[in-house]
């Protein structure tokens, strides 16, 4: 590999990682941090009051939460899979059929790790 490729790929990698942290804040705003697996958060599910009405809000609050809370981990598992894939020196390579990934794309979405093709199917 030549070095402005390895420059581009640094630029590339702590991106990737900002974004990582990002995430990462974003998460520990309501969810705990599970200790035995990596990467994976848990919404903290609130204290159920003794007002029915009260418990309706809290629940939808807490299925809102939870959405969000796996949005974000799956961002967050792309982003490792790519950071994984920049160590490898395989990062522009789509891991489903490895073709080279549209380098615009990965200006967008440095997270990819699947082509525009592979993505689309998995739909
Ligand atoms: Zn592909």
């Amino acid at each position: 590999m030549n070095n402005k490729n390895s420059e581009k790929l640094k630029k590339i990698k702590n991106k990737l990682i900002a974004k990582k942290k990002l995430i990462i804040s974003q998460l520990q705003k309501f969810a705990k941090k599970n200790k035995k697996i990596k990467d994976d958060f848990r919404t903290e599910f609130p204290d159920i009051g003794d007002h029915q009405d009260e418990n309706a809000d809290e629940v939808s609050e807490y299925e809102n939460k939870l959405s969000v809370e796996h949005e974000l981990e799956n961002e967050l598992k792309n982003i490792e899979g790519a950071l994984k894939k920049t160590s490898e020196n395989t990062y522009d390579i789509c891991s489903a059929c490895g073709e080279k990934i549209n380098p615009k794309r990965l200006e967008v979405m440095p997270e990819a790790t699947l082509c525009v093709k592979c993505s689309e199917r998995k739909k």
